[in-house]
């Protein structure tokens, strides 16, 4: 672990987005698109230039070739320094806590606080979102509040993909304490690595215990400010209005102290947070603005519909002619309904919108080779009956863990398997293990939405077995590549982007499927595609073998078709091999 640390000082890092085109990560890491597009390959994912991966595919490239990969987010410090159109944006935060801790009341208590609809003609209505403006350090500021409370809203948003955002209200009432959702939030935030305040609220109640509350959360590892530890901790009153303007100072010091920005000039682009059928209006969704100023009249792509904008209204229901990032507004004019939590931007026409919708195949264009994990790391979300089968298990699991992957508890806990969990699994691609509890209908239904397998064993070693052997077959193997053959071309038939077609001599051991072909060049070998026939005169063969003449085609990959090949060239042939790990 620590010699990984060190190493990864001195890594190059780089930044990337959720999702990012081979081409996008040549650019980005200084690598020939033929190279990423080889080490693709050898995991089992042909791909070409155009095509894109998803972040935890583009992670285990960047490690492949000895570059630190993070995702790109506008929390971090850099951004503001990287373009020069990035400007501060409002922060967006989401309220979360137990049920009945006062997360709705906190937010109408800020709400009514700091009336925007004081303004002329101001109606509040529930759009989903909502922003407020206050006065810190003598400024006019906003903040962003998305109005679902609780870790569903947000882990449903990160299961889509989106997180959007900034900071977390982890609301507490002080005379309950830390409860069982609680904790999910702790874990939904933590897994998010969304900066987190704690509202200990209901401090108006005789039996309010903030201290009690701010033990609690210290045995959970969140230590109060006032305790010496660094999360900012506000008592407040919902109900009374208590520290309600003091909670918005620490949200906006917070969102100051990560530096929230956003590039103003890009094309627009955000996350559907809620849509409706609107009447006589068609599809109404509403929309946060990540990127850039959306603009009536402008053209968007929205998951898998597109549009054109024919109206942008504000969370107050006023038409407006734009919105800037951070804005929550309700847009109309797609086509049909959007998804919570899909992505929409701006395109330039209606072409390019529907040229874009038919490119990505809807959904379907991002590839990745570790659908479920990071290489041999493995999130775990643990569900348990008592405290002591919840202790062996995490023991038990811990033992695994130091063997050859890494096991990251993320979420334990009892009781039975709930939606958040499932949510959590889905946006931390988790896998959820339960012992001695179930979980009911409506989440199972959830669980299979998603395709999450949720696991319920009696035994402790049952389980561990399970998650033994589940984890073996996530492991990515290992690859190395073992020369096969070679080949003397007589002569190319044919050559396009996409194939070529060569006749020769097989000068040592064989040729067959599937095996990679590159063109010797001295003793440089340049990567040209996979085999994929071989044949003897106009008959199909399984393999040929030194001393036959034969025909090979050969498909190849996009960063080949420059390479020219030509008679007289020699191809070395290489077959693939796995190692696959197993755990004792
Ligand atoms: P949620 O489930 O977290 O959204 O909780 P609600 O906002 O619906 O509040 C649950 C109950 O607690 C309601 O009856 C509220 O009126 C009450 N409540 C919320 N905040 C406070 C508070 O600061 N003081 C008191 N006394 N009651 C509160």
């Amino acid at each position: 672990m620590e010699k990984n640390s060190t190493e990864n000082e001195s890594k190059k890092t780089i930044e990337l987005p959720n999702v990012v085109s081979v081409r996008l990560l040549s650019q980005l890491t200084g690598k020939e698109p033929s190279e990423i597009i080889q080490i693709l390959f050898n995991n089992g994912v042909p791909v070409t230039i155009n095509e894109s991966i998803d972040f935890d595919t583009a992670v285990l490239i960047c490690d492949e070739i000895g570059i630190n990969a993070k995702k790109q987010t506008l929390m971090q410090e850099e951004v503001s320094k990287k373009g020069k159109n990035q400007k501060h944006r409002p922060p967006v935060v989401t309220v979360m806590g137990h049920v009945d801790h006062g997360k709705t009341l906190l937010l109408d208590a800020i709400r009514n606080t700091n009336l925007i609809s004081k303004e002329s003609g101001g109606i509040t209505q529930h759009i989903g979102a909502y922003q407020i403006n206050t006065k810190y350090e003598g400024k006019n500021r906003s903040v962003t509040f998305l109005d679902t409370p609780g870790h569903e809203a947000f882990s449903a948003l990160r299961a889509h993909g989106a997180s959007i955002t900034d900071i977390v209200v982890l609301v507490v009432a002080a005379n309950e304490g830390v409860k069982t959702q609680t904790l999910e939030a702790i874990s939904h935030a933590r897994a998010a690595q969304v900066p987190i305040i704690i509202a200990i609220n209901k401090i108006d109640l005789p039996d309010s215990d903030p201290e009690k509350v701010k033990r609690q959360l210290s045995e959970k590892g969140l230590l109060a400010e006032d305790w010496g530890g660094d999360i900012p901790t506000i008592e407040v009153s919902a109900k009374t209005g208590k520290n309600i303007d003091e909670l918005l100072d620490i949200i906006l010091l917070v969102a100051d102290m990560n530096i929230l920005t956003a590039d103003y000039d890009e094309k627009a682009n955000g996350t559907v947070i809620e849509s409706h059928m609107g009447v006589g209006v068609g599809p109404i969704g509403t929309v946060l603005v990540e990127e850039g100023i959306l603009k009536v009249g402008q053209f968007i792509v929205v998951g898998k519909t597109y549009g054109k904008i024919r109206f942008i209204k504000d969370w107050k229901g006023n038409k407006i002619k734009e919105a800037t990032p951070s804005m929550p507004v309700k847009i109309s004019g797609i086509k049909s309904m959007p998804q919570f939590g899909d992505h929409f931007r701006v395109v330039d026409s209606e072409k390019e919108a529907k040229s874009t919708l038919e490119k990505s195949g809807s959904e379907g264009v991002v590839r990745s080779i570790a659908k479920n994990q990071i290489k041999n790391k493995f999130n775990l979300i643990i569900k348990a009956d008592v405290m002591g089968s919840l202790e062996s298990l995490k023991n038990a699991t811990e033992d695994i863990s130091n063997l050859e992957v890494d096991i990251n508890i993320l979420s334990s806990g009892i009781g039975n398997i709930n939606e958040s969990d499932v949510n959590l699994a889905k946006s931390s691609k988790a896998l959820i293990y339960s012992f001695r509890v179930g979980c009911d209908q409506t989440v199972q239904n959830l669980a299979n939405q998603y395709k999450i397998p949720v696991k319920k064993f009696d035994t402790i070693y049952e389980l561990i077995d399970d998650l033994k052997l589940t984890i073996e077959g996530k492991i990515l193997p290992e690859f190395s590549e073992e020369e096969t053959g070679e080949l003397y071309i007589i002569k190319v038939f044919f050559q396009s982007d996409d194939s070529l077609v060569i006749g020769g001599k097989v000068e040592q051991g064989k040729i067959f499927k599937k095996i990679k072909a590159y063109l010797m060049n001295k003793d440089e070998k340049e990567y040209i595609g996979f085999v994929s026939s071989v044949k003897i005169g106009p008959t199909e063969v399984e393999k040929v073998s030194k001393g036959d003449e034969c025909g090979v085609k050969i498909t190849r990959i996009e960063g080949s078709k420059n390479l020219k090949i030509r008679d007289k060239d020699n191809i070395k042939f290489f077959e693939i091999h796995k190692k696959i790990t197993k755990l004792t």
